[in-house]
């Protein structure tokens, strides 16, 4: 007989009472791994989902897991398994205001699923789609979501997005036992350091110097002791050994993702293409000078074809300050995500990063200089000329000069400090690495119970 396909889905399952998606993908995987019969083809999938999405609680993930099962009985049995173990966690850490969901797949990835879960990374997907998509699979779906189907959204795009070639990443995640969630989380700073510098190039944004924060650490009361990305798992594994952990690591596991790959940046060609809640990099024209708004945010136009408001909050500091050095003329690759418009401003984009491409020429014009001692003139009255107020010197010929400024700011690109970089976005140190999964590169176990 041959073996079974399955892929399954899952989102919005995470709480503020301690819940993450993750963290029971983490358990089915563990428990699976030992009931025999049922074979991983992939790591755990984390797919980062389009981050301007009104409803995410954090960083809009989503995760697929995919296995084979020896057969038809297989493989209900691991449907009705993992049914009734995410009814359980829901139950434990419920969320009013969240609708878990649960895909199963069975059999290959069709080219439109695929297509739904590209869509899903940079634009807003309405529910109906969802279901359209869903209504098409027939035979092949089973959808589990006893609490509204808002989460199939997620869950769908997770299986469609299977990362099989182009750009991905990992990371390795130690979760908490359930006594010390909501508790400070308890590792050595310093070894989070020693670690950054032991393993640079192999993982990404571990500690951000500039704000002195460490960033494998959430916030917050989720499962989720610290989690470490990077460019493989063997990367991860030696990284985690710097760290200094002073309380129980209940389970750890390597997640294959999207993160850091900018992957919800969809190319437009022109800023018509936008719409409100969609994730872009485009070309454009910057056609008025950056001002400062309440708050001290920062808001400039981009034309290309269409115009629209660019906006760079505060927090972002010196980001925001080098922002505020173009001048209209500028041409610049601008990447981000849209927010709507409301009374007071039309849809904006969020700036992330910024690549200035080419610079205006920034131009003053001063009054000429005297042809006899060298200094500044001055205006001798409307229509009168220049006179030297130095030398006495007067003229009616000389005009006023044109000097070119220097500009702050160079043909380069930009991004704002580490810690307030999203899940998805790729900071600029990272190269973009193609690469192709086939799943014979699978090291197994990567869900591991410590405690
Ligand atoms: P966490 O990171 O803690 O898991 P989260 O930020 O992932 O939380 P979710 O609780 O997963 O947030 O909520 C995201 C919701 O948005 C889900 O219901 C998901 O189905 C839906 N969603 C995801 N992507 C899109 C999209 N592109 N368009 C519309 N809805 C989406």
């Amino acid at each position: 007989m041959e073996d079974i396909r399955l892929h399954i889905g899952l989102d919005d399952i995470d709480s503020p009472m301690g819940g993450c998606t993750t963290h029971i993908a983490v358990q089915i995987v563990h428990e699976l791994s030992g009931k025999g019969n049922t074979w991983f083809t992939d790591y755990l999938n984390l797919i980062r989902l389009n981050p301007a999405v009104p409803w995410k609680t954090r960083g809009n993930g989503a995760v697929a897991i995919r296995l084979s099962v020896a057969g038809e009985s297989d493989l209900v049995d691991v449907i009705e398994y993992v049914e009734n173990r995410v009814d359980e966690y829901v139950a434990e850490y419920s969320n009013p205001k969240h609708q878990p969901s649960l895909v199963f797949l069975i059999g290959d990835v069709p080219g439109f699923l695929e297509k739904y879960g590209e869509k899903a990374l940079y634009d807003f997907i309405p529910l109906d789609y969802a279901l359209r998509v869903i209504g098409k699979l027939g035979e092949k779906i089973r959808v589990h979501a006893p609490r509204g189907r808002r989460g199939l959204i997620g869950a769908l795009a997770a299986i469609g997005i299977q990362m099989l070639s182009g750009d991905y990443t990992y990371e390795l995640i130690a979760y908490r036992k359930h006594e010390y969630i909501g508790k400070p989380r308890m590792i050595d700073e310093n070894s989070i350091m020693e670690m950054d510098k032991a393993t640079q190039g192999k993982t990404i944004l571990n500690y951000d110097y500039e704000s002195k924060r460490p960033l494998i650490i959430p916030r917050g009361p989720d499962p989720v002791l610290y989690g470490i990305r990077g460019e493989y798992p063997w990367d991860l594994i030696d990284a985690f050994k710097y760290l200094r952990v002073f309380e129980p690591v209940e389970y750890m596991a390597v997640f294959r993702t999207n993160q850091h790959t900018d992957s919800h940046l969809h190319p437009v060609d022109t800023v018509c293409d936008v719409h409100p809640y969609m994730c872009v990099r485009l070309t454009g024209t910057v056609s008025s000078k950056p001002r400062r708004i309440q708050g001290g945010h920062l808001v400039f136009k981009v034309c290309n074809e269409c115009c629209m408001d660019v906006a760079v909050y505060e927090p972002t500091k010196r980001f925001r300050d080098v922002v505020e050095k173009l001048e209209p003329g500028d041409k610049v690759e601008v990447m981000g995500c849209v927010r709507p418009g409301s009374r007071s401003h039309g849809a904006t984009l969020n700036l992330e990063k910024i690549c200035v491409i080419e610079l205006a020429r920034k131009t003053i014009k001063l009054n000429p200089l005297c042809p006899k001692c060298g200094r500044r003139m001055e205006s001798a009255g409307k229509g009168k000329g220049f006179k030297c107020r130095h030398c006495g010197y007067k003229s009616l010929e000389l005009s006023k000069e044109e000097i070119v400024v220097p500009r702050d700011i160079q043909t380069m690109c930009y991004q704002p400090p580490l810690h307030v970089f999203k899940h998805v976005m790729r900071p600029l140190g990272r190269p973009v690495v193609h690469r192709v999964f086939t799943g014979s590169e699978l090291i197994t176990p990567f869900v591991w119970k410590l405690s």
